[in-house]
């Protein structure tokens, strides 16, 4: 039996949504750059078999969805994926799971270590899937310009790229700024520039830290610039010296 309070967001922060069906949750599992290794597919697939109804869905960010829970059984599942080791997604005003495709890992087209920002996203700068903000927010790593994790249609878009300054080859990131999804979709534009590793974690915790403190309830960061004018944003977050590419 499901409380009549029963507090719906709460549960989305955790990971578990209200299903189309009556009295049903899905769960959105998660683990760090959409890597799912034997035991966490086994576990997963157990869980399913177990509190849902057998399948695995696998979402657009790399998540793997387990749908046709009882109400009664969210906190014995909950408790499964936490002690397999496997972390849980989430929903609403929050920022969602970082997506990365492979990289240098072992794409012959990468550039970059995706796999190396995302940690250090989560792991220095503490910006994390579920993260409270005023509206959802989506961060997307890809390894080359072919851009496979669709770096342009996030809040923040990276991907790897080259430099080439004095005949000299570099390899950086370049970086998308107020791209979004949804019903009425934004390209974000494209700071003209190639960034360090470092430089790139900089502009992330300004652009999140100015989204968290100036974006109102449902307003994405494509509004939020379009509202303040571009000019004045990158200023505000400390990029008035770069130039965007049209
Ligand atoms: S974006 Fe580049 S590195 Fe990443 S999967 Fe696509 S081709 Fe490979």
């Amino acid at each position: 039996m499901i409380p009549e309070n029963l507090d719906y967001d709460a549960l989305k922060k955790r990971g578990f949504l209200k299903q189309k069906q009556e009295g049903l949750f899905l769960l959105r599992a998660r683990m760090p750059h959409g890597n799912y290794d034997k035991k966490a597919m086994n576990e997963l697939a157990k869980i399913s078999e177990e509190f849902g109804n057998g399948f695995l869905h696998l979402t657009a960010r790399q998540g793997v969805e387990i749908p046709f829970i009882k109400f009664e059984d969210i906190e014995k599942t909950e408790a499964r994926v936490k002690s397999a080791g496997i972390e849980t997604g989430t929903s609403g005003a929050r920022l969602r799971t970082t997506t990365t495709c492979p990289g240098n890992n072992w794409c012959k087209s990468g550039l970059i270590n995706t796999f190396a920002l995302y940690d250090r996203i989560e792991n220095e700068l503490h910006i994390k899937c579920a993260m409270d903000l005023p509206h959802k927010f989506k961060i997307a790593i890809s390894g080359c310009p072919n851009s496979c994790t669709r770096a342009q249609q996030s809040e923040i878009g990276i991907h790897g790229a080259v430099d080439i300054q004095g005949g000299e080859k570099r390899v950086g990131y370049a970086v998308y700024l107020g791209g979004c999804g949804g019903k009425t979709p934004c390209i974000g534009f494209k700071l003209n520039r190639v960034f360090t590793e470092d430089e790139v974690l900089k502009i992330i915790d300004a652009v999140v830290k100015f989204f968290k403190n100036n974006a109102k309830p449902k307003q994405r960061l494509a509004l939020l610039i379009e509202q303040i004018s571009r000019e004045n944003f990158l200023k505000e977050v400390g990029l008035s010296k770069i130039s965007v590419v049209q």
